[in-house]
């Protein structure tokens, strides 16, 4: 028994951020992994026989006002129905009411943090009355840890640690940004922007071995670096002025930069058209994923490393035909003896959609919190 949870009041604050849609029977939770990736915490917790546990989320952005489709009463549902001894604490318009809580359950959900304005600015009182809540501080969050929220950053108890979750979370992404055993390893950046992944590259160049470059903001290197004609596909004006930026970071610490020499394009931005495989694009045409060279040509370089870590997809693997890019990548890291960390977002997504979750060795649970760790190093 951990002495530290015997007896004690834990507030745990958790990334119950899961999707709802709205259906005849009622509000339904669309997806539940963000609940699921949190019970092993919650499980651990209960085994160590605390006296109670509150749990604090937010979902969606109901921007400091009360929004009952936004409310976390589907999820209290979900807990209660896997038998948990939960209680739901619901929206009361004075947060000093609502921090009021009362009962003989073991575990305790708040409604949606985010319907008062104090959890988004730091409020002193909310932050007090917050930190009353407690003796303890879990935080589990880990797709909400780059957020300088009260019950993030506000919550003042003598005993703080992280949740199961985090730990795995920064224990993976640890293996990239220490790297203690001086692996080799590869990043897999694509998606659709140059800037947006800016300073992830700028961090990532003094980290790494080898830097693929894919997505639509491949073709924003292709036309700056080797004037490539790159027809009507994705062009990122103000990422195209830190091309070279990064190109030389990457010669200066010795990462080697892989692009794409294939494509497959289109004549308009669907999965209907004159799709084709090209290395050169005609204008007109806009390249929506990797041709079967590039894949063949990144997947070299991954074999010559121990580490891959992705952000972004290869293509606009929304639609089925421009998948393949992605796939060839995906296929070739999971029949190889490699570690391979899949960023949050539409990475994650990419990779729950063709069903590799399981193939791979980690996938983020946060897309803006594992890009900031990324790009800074510590959240
Ligand atoms: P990001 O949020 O920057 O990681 O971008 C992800 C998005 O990039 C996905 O929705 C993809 O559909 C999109 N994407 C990937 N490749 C391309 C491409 N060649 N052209 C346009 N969009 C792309």
């Amino acid at each position: 028994m951990n002495s530290k949870i015997k007896n004690k009041n834990i507030i745990l604050r958790a990334d119950l951020n899961v999707p709802l849609t709205n259906s005849i029977d009622g509000i339904k939770i669309s997806d539940k992994k963000r609940i699921n990736a949190m019970l092993p915490t919650l499980n651990w917790l209960i085994n160590n026989d605390p006296n109670r546990i509150i749990i604090i989320s937010h979902l969606s952005r109901p921007d400091g006002t009360y929004d009952a489709k936004l409310s976390l009463e589907p999820i209290y549902l979900y807990l209660k129905n896997m038998s948990y001894d939960i209680k739901f604490i619901p929206y009361k318009p004075r947060f000093q009411d609502f921090f009021n809580i009362n009962g003989t359950n073991k575990i305790y959900l708040l409604d949606n943090i985010r319907f008062y304005k104090e959890e988004l600015n730091c409020d002193k009182f909310f932050c007090e009355c917050l930190s009353a809540l407690g003796d303890v501080f879990v935080n589990d969050a880990f797709g909400t840890m780059h957020r300088k929220h009260s019950s993030m950053v506000g919550i003042n108890v003598q005993i703080k640690f992280y949740g199961l979750l985090v730990r795995k979370e920064l224990e993976m992404f640890n293996l990239i940004l220490k790297n203690k055993d001086n692996k080799k390893i590869c990043a897999v950046i694509g998606g659709s922007k140059v800037s947006d992944k800016i300073k992830l590259l700028e961090n990532l160049s003094y980290k790494i071995d080898y830097l693929i470059i894919g997505g639509g903001m491949a073709f924003t290197f292709k036309k700056v670096l080797e004037n490539y004609e790159i027809g009507n596909s994705l062009f990122d004006e103000n990422g195209s002025k830190l091309v070279n930026k990064i190109i030389n970071m990457c010669k200066k610490n010795n990462v080697k930069v892989v692009l794409p020499i294939d494509f497959v394009v289109n004549n308009n931005f669907s999965d209907v058209g004159k799709i084709h495989v090209t290395r050169n694009i005609k204008s007109g045409y806009m390249g929506l994923d990797i041709g079967p060279e590039s894949v063949k040509l990144f997947n070299e370089t991954i074999n010559k490393s121990d580490i891959v870590v992705w952000n972004g997809p290869m293509g606009v693997f929304e639609m089925d035909v421009f998948s393949k890019g992605s796939i060839g990548l995906l296929d070739n890291i999971c029949s190889q003896n490699i570690i391979s960390i899949i960023g949050g977002g539409d990475t994650a997504h990419l990779v729950e959609k063709y069903n590799y979750q399981k193939k791979v060795t980690f996938v983020s649970t946060g897309g803006g919190a594992s890009l900031k760790l990324l790009e800074q190093g510590h959240l």
